[in-house]
């Protein structure tokens, strides 16, 4: 008699196609099936608990099975599960627009809805792009991205990607977009004032010599997440944006990563009084539940497009779920237990808690730098301390410590060598302490 474990896992073997994974590494692995989820924890098939110490990829907020994001999405589903936005409206995605726009910084006033990350960035890049060329400005085509920014995997998405790895292979397929260097302090000779410098004097120097054909600046605000969680010193971001403004070009925020609470801010833009021209958000939008994203703009970007039909300014771009009334309806729940649960300060306190446990994971001697905005976390290893040499690829040193750690019962996703921990907001210091123990275990283990 063959289990339900078994018959799951030769079903998946057989047919399912999973993302950013080597489908012949993990056709060769006990893949872990998740039947169910309670708070923080996540239940496998099999029975075994597990801490979620990655948020399901960084986005939940409130635990698994929450009564009143569940309640949220029943309500509305005895309502209607969706109709669409295309000429016509429906009940939450209004109240739900009103609402971000209300928690947004200055300035940002409208609301475009889409349902992934990366779909929210593929829509500021096109409204960025378009607004230009409504305002009859010729030739401002062009973007800014980082080095080793991340902004989703769509065809624009990964044009204004600079992560070789993911990205490389699809460079004749894109669009070419000017790459400055990303402030990464631990790994710049100068520190983290050398690598601010690098940063501002690049994008200045683009700025005074091509602003005229440039669109836009891309940037993930004050932590960059899928390059190793890497902080910006401070004042980098808004530098940033005054450049922009001195210069004419556009800012788009992708805070689809550090939005909604996890760095301590409502959004990271706030943690420096910046204001976006266009701000994309996703993730933990829904509380992490459904597939909403949306990309909010200013009444001057919005402007330049508001005009009659023959006019052609229109911006013909939409899903098929676009503004999924499920969706928004447990958008509003979320961001409404955010509120009464006074999320964003207890978000501070858990930090200082988690910075302090970790303190002492420092001196281990393959613990390079300890990276930390909020609950948004990242443990770089290296082979030597002194040095900052780095382990090899094949050594795979991220992957075989999130295999103790699931070993141990906690879930992550590790970026290479880095050591990601993105708990829910919801944690408890008791479940973070549970938690960094189990980190702290795995490391020691491996290295
Ligand atoms: N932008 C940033 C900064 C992200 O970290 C991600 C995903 O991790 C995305 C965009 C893409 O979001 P999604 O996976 O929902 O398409």
């Amino acid at each position: 008699m063959i289990t339900d474990y078994e018959r799951l896992a030769a079903m998946n073997k057989d047919h399912l196609w999973h993302p950013f994974t080597q489908m012949k590494d993990y056709n060769n692995s006990d893949p872990l099936i998740i039947e169910r989820g309670e708070g923080i924890m996540l239940y496998d098939v099999q029975g075994r608990a597990y801490y979620d110490g990655f948020s399901s990829v960084w986005l939940n907020v409130h635990g698994h099975n929450v009564p009143e994001l569940n309640q949220a999405i029943t309500e509305q589903l005895g309502r209607v599960a969706h109709s669409t936005l295309l000429g016509m409206s429906n009940v939450p995605a209004i109240e739900l627009a009103e609402k971000l726009v209300g928690v947004s910084p200055e300035g940002l006033n409208k609301v475009f809805y889409s349902d992934s990350g990366a779909t929210g960035v593929e829509i500021a890049i096109k409204m960025a792009f378009q607004y230009w060329h409504n305002k009859g400005i010729r030739g401002k085509t062009k973007f800014i991205t980082m080095n080793q920014a991340y902004h989703g995997d769509t065809v624009g998405a990964v044009s204004v990607g600079a992560i070789p790895l993911y990205h490389d292979v699809f460079r004749p397929m894109l669009f070419p977009s000017h790459v400055i260097p990303y402030p990464y302090s631990y790994r710049h000779d100068g520190g983290e004032a050398g690598a601010l410098e690098d940063t501002l004097t690049a994008l200045r120097h683009l700025l005074e010599t091509r602003a005229d054909e440039i669109a836009a600046l891309i940037v993930e605000p004050i932590v960059q997440g899928a390059s190793g969680i890497i902080v910006m010193p401070p004042g980098c971001l808004s530098q940033m944006a005054n450049l922009c403004r001195k210069y004419g070009v556009l800012l788009i925020a992708d805070e689809v990563a550090t939005g909604f609470g996890r760095t301590g801010a409502m959004f990271a833009c706030d943690l420096e009084d910046v204001s976006p021209d266009l701000m994309v958000i996703g993730k933990g939008l829904t509380g992490g539940y459904l597939p909403v994203a949306a990309t909010l703009a200013t009444d001057e970007v919005y402007e330049a497009f508001y005009a009659d039909y023959q006019e052609q300014k229109t911006f013909f771009h939409g899903h098929s779920f676009t503004g999924n009334p499920l969706g928004c309806a447990v958008a509003l729940a979320s961001l409404k237990l955010m509120e009464e649960r006074n999320m964003i300060e207890g978000v501070r306190a858990k930090a200082s808690f988690v910075e302090r446990k970790l303190a002492a994971l420092k001196e281990r001697p393959h613990v390079g730098e300890i990276r930390q905005k909020g609950l948004m976390i990242g443990i770089e290893l290296v082979r030597d301390k002194i040095s900052r040499e780095t382990f090899d690829w094949a050594e795979r040193i991220g992957v075989r410590t999130s295999l103790r750690a699931r070993e141990l019962g906690m879930l992550t996703r590790p970026l290479g060598n880095v050591i990601v921990f993105i708990p829910p907001l919801v944690s408890s210091e008791a479940e973070l302490d549970a938690m960094t123990d189990i980190l702290e275990e795995s490391i020691i283990h491996v290295t």
